[in-house]
């Protein structure tokens, strides 16, 4: 390669990711399969189309692949029907609402400053100009137990006809039941954005919302479930012939989804990713990965109590998954975004994050959000949660101490070179 500037920035990336810890729990290490699966000639083909109706020659090779990583996704989250073109996340959520809503529509979903996420209709994005968002919040600060009566009246009161259960933001489990009791009687879509759990329900560490009767699944195939950067939907019935305009209702739900997806308001899918989808779905199939997600649980919990045990406090007072909210405002007196910057100096990364009812506003919030994924796949054990929860404390405690930091900033590179990356191996 002859493009030295992109050469050296990828090389800084690496050593980057390598001499520090990554704690952002919307992140992980891909493996190197996945990695090469990326960067592999793929990247050079044209396939617009699905399996077997594609516009273009020479699909010898992409027919049978996005086949396998369509069976191998089915087969992984339980689903009849996988669409693994979506290029994101937001555009799987985009390409659901495109499905079954009209203009105008109501769609019930988390409220963002208690966990939901930006694509459920942040007043920011372009689906909120389209569709009509409500919310549904949680009832007990100390327990973050989500407040079921109120989305009960909500949805008697609003008649939506998406309800949506997911977040990027909650420490707790949703109760599937009763999102599908609700979605029930008011005759809603049971739709779940599984983007940050995905990894944890393939793995068997948490329940899977189509157990529950959910209609569809959308999820990011990075995050917990390690893939590449990427999107995909799930859902249970047949497909029909996607070019064909056919009327909104359950049954053609399936064909709907993949209509919009393409030809509805994306162009060819991204190959190489599908190729890199597929080596994911085999990875979070093997036994190994169940392990994986049952550690990245006891990383968080015991991550958790070495927080607490050091006075941080934690929106839910702990977690039941991947992810930890720390209300360092109250903590510690300094918001969020001081610590993410205060950590970035030391080599630990994590994100600002708002906390529910938060006094502060959004770009410079009360909480920091921590998590466990990456660091779990880099080999850390509960063993090693203290020293990191001591980090954490120290870092803000002596934020204006530069020589402290400095120390600090070595601890962490040096322990950080004893876990290398996956794509190191
Ligand atoms: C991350 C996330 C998304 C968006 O994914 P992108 O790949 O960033 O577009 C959507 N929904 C939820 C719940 C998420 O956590």
């Amino acid at each position: 390669m002859n493009d030295k500037e992109v050469t050296k920035l990828i090389a800084s990336e690496e050593t980057r990711q390598r001499e520090g810890l990554e704690l952002i729990p919307s992140e992980n290490y891909v493996s190197r399969e996945v990695l090469s699966a990326l960067g592999s000639v793929f990247t050079n083909k044209y396939s617009e189309g699905y399996p077997g109706k594609r516009y273009y020659g020479g699909q010898d090779f992409t027919d049978p692949l996005e086949t396998l990583a369509i069976e191998r996704a089915k087969k992984l989250f339980n689903a009849d029907h996988a669409n693994v073109q979506p290029h994101s996340g937001a555009p799987a959520n985009i390409a659901v609402y495109f499905a079954w809503l009209e203009p105008g529509d109501t769609v019930l979903g988390m409220r963002l400053d208690h966990g939901g996420h930006l694509t459920h209709g942040h007043p920011v994005t372009t689906m909120a100009q389209l569709y009509n968002f409500v919310r549904y919040g949680i009832k007990d600060k100390e327990t973050g137990e989500i407040d079921y009566e109120e989305m009960r009246r909500v949805a008697l009161k609003e008649k939506p006809k998406i309800i949506l259960a997911g977040f990027s933001g909650y420490p707790r489990n949703l109760d599937y039941a009763k999102f599908a009791e609700i979605g029930n009687e008011v005759g809603a879509l049971l739709m779940a954005d599984m983007a940050h759990i995905a990894g944890l329900i393939a793995g068997k560490a948490l329940p899977n919302p189509f157990d529950f009767g959910f209609h569809v699944i959308t999820t990011t195939t990075h995050k917990t479930l390690r893939g590449p950067r990427g999107g995909m939907i799930l859902t249970k019935g047949k497909v029909g012939n996607p070019l064909k305009q056919v009327e909104k209702n359950l049954e053609n739900l399936p064909t709907l989804i993949d209509r919009e997806v393409f030809p509805g308001f994306q162009g060819g899918p991204h190959m190489n990713n599908t190729a890199a989808k597929a080596v994911t779905f085999y990875e979070a199939a093997q036994p190994e990965f169940q392990t994986y997600v049952q550690q990245i649980l006891k990383n968080a919990k015991k991550l958790a109590d070495e927080m607490m045990s050091r006075g941080f406090k934690l929106v839910t007072n702990g977690t039941d998954n991947h992810l930890i909210m720390a209300d360092v405002q109250t903590s510690f007196g300094v918001d969020g975004r001081q610590v993410q910057d205060i950590l970035d100096k030391i080599g630990l990364s994590a994100n600002c994050n708002s906390i529910p009812d938060d006094p502060l506003p959004p770009f410079r919030p009360s909480g920091l959000r921590l998590g466990t994924p990456a660091i779990t796949t880099r080999g850390l054990e509960e063993e090693h949660m203290a020293q990191i929860a001591e980090w954490l404390e120290q870092a803000i405690k002596n934020r204006s101490n530069d020589k402290i930091l400095n120390k600090l900033s070595n601890e962490v590179k040096e322990f950080s070179l004893r876990f290398p990356l996956p794509s190191d191996s």
